[in-house]
């Protein structure tokens, strides 16, 4: 059995962090492959190693000194080694990136400093081997990945050591240059090293006990999730759950392997499993939600016109929304009428652009507008072949005087998403919540 372990920034903060992740590592012999970030914040007022990099990247653009950041930021790696009793000669290596600092740097090169050396630490301290991710984390110009590369690298290294410590966040471009993925990006490292060595299980910690049933900020201790198949936690994510990086999970899913999401400060904790499907025999509970997401600011655009059967006027406004790159979340369409719900931050100021070339390419009758919609949608894999359960959620927002705007249920009855003022946003979520979550 192999499990892949990614520990992001707020694991490795300090030492203390570090033991905690040795203690995790340690305690399964199958945890043979870790993933790691920069060393995060270590309270509140702290700051992450990513950031100070880019900070000291911003100062070297602009020809402003950055000697202060630089010195934080050796500071903080120097502390972790000597606490930890480590040998590795960390300064001769700042030492020589400090020299190499210029306006001309590459960003790529100087961010992804902040995972390597945390990670030359961790493989140190943990006794395993170091695989730069420039050795193994194989991309293209276009920043897409090459999982036969990947995979052939990552298995030579498990072959041949019992540990191996692979640092987040970037890879390498076939010219030999470092390649920084978007933020957060040590997640995606997790899930390509999983799936290159077809691992048992990518287990993602952090420093939540798994993925939470609704906003913390808007509901008050909302339960864990935990289980949650892929589509669900998609569906979540797409209404605003800020859960993994998105792009971590399509190569685990695509493999078939489970993705657990755990706490470091709570290592007894299960947190969250996240897999294909799920055994209905196991219902846990009998809730039919398995989370609540949502996302404010849309409008709704109401497009009346006779329309004789035809599909012409959607289609000349749906190729009008292409051209503004805007992307419709809901369509309904009635006899006379149609209405779509739009993100008014892609839109911005382009609805007005809109509304004039609705006007003079498809001759409506009218062009409503209804600003200030919020998007809330309950999510769960039970709601499908139940009868009832949108009377239910409806019934219950309209005890509270909720006025539902507009209503969305996929075909694979997924998610129920309802439309409402964004200033009942978060009464809607906690509505929803207490009635059929909590
Ligand atoms: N250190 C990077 C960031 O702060 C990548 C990561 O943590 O996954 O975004």
């Amino acid at each position: 059995m192999i499990k892949v372990v990614k520990f992001g920034g707020s694991s490795v903060s300090c030492a203390q962090q570090f033991k905690k992740v040795k203690d995790i590592v340690k305690s399964d012999p199958s945890r043979r492959l870790v993933v790691v970030s920069a060393a995060g914040k270590k309270d509140p007022n702290d700051h992450k190693l990513t950031d100070l990099l880019y900070l000291c990247h911003a100062h070297l653009t602009y020809g402003v000194p950055c000697d202060e950041i630089f010195g934080r930021i050796r500071e903080r790696l120097v502390e972790i080694r000597d606490e930890l009793g480590l040998s590795y000669r960390i300064e001769d290596d700042l030492d020589s990136l400090e020299t190499k600092l210029s306006k001309d740097m590459s960003i790529d090169e100087l961010v992804s400093r902040g995972e390597y050396f945390t990670s030359r630490l961790m493989a140190e301290y943990l006794g395993f081997h170091f695989l730069d991710a420039s050795k193994c984390i194989f991309m293209e110009y276009d920043g897409s990945f090459i999982p036969e590369r990947i995979s052939n690298a990552v298995r030579n290294a498990i072959g041949e050591f019992k540990g191996v410590v692979v640092p987040g966040f970037y890879g390498v471009l076939p010219s030999g240059k470092t390649r920084l993925m978007s933020r957060g990006g040590s997640d995606i490292t997790g899930a390509l090293v999983a799936a290159a060595c077809k691992a048992d299980l990518y287990e993602n910690w952090t420093d939540v006990s798994g993925i939470l049933m609704a906003d913390p900020r808007i509901v008050e201790n909302p339960s864990p999730i935990s289980k949650i198949t892929y589509s669900e936690l998609r569906e979540l994510a797409y209404m605003g759950a800020s859960v993994l990086h998105e792009d971590s999970v399509a190569p685990v899913k695509d493999a078939g392997i489970p993705l657990n999401i755990r706490n470091t400060n709570e290592p007894d904790h299960p947190g969250t499993m996240i897999v294909e499907r799920i055994d209905e025999q196991s219902l846990e509970h009998d809730r039919f939600i398995t989370g609540i997401a949502g996302k404010k600011n849309f409008v709704i655009l109401t497009v009346t016109k006779r329309m004789q059967g035809t599909n012409e006027t959607l289609r000349k406004v749906l190729e009008i929304l292409d051209r503004h790159k805007v992307h419709a979340e809901h369509i309904t369409i009635g006899i006379d009428q149609f209405a779509l719900v739009l993100p008014l931050a892609t839109l911005g100021d382009g609805l007005y652009d809109v509304i004039s070339e609705i006007k003079g390419q498809c001759k409506p009758d009218s062009v409503e507008v209804q600003d200030n919609i919020a998007l809330v949608a309950a999510v769960g894999r039970k709601m499908i072949f139940r009868p009832g359960i949108s009377g239910k959620l409806f019934n219950a927002l309209g005890n509270e005087g909720i006025n539902i705007r507009t209503i969305a249920q996929g075909s694979d009855e997924l998610a129920i998403i309802v439309g409402v003022d964004n200033s009942q946003f978060e009464n809607t979520i906690r509505i929803l919540y207490q009635g059929f979550a909590g």
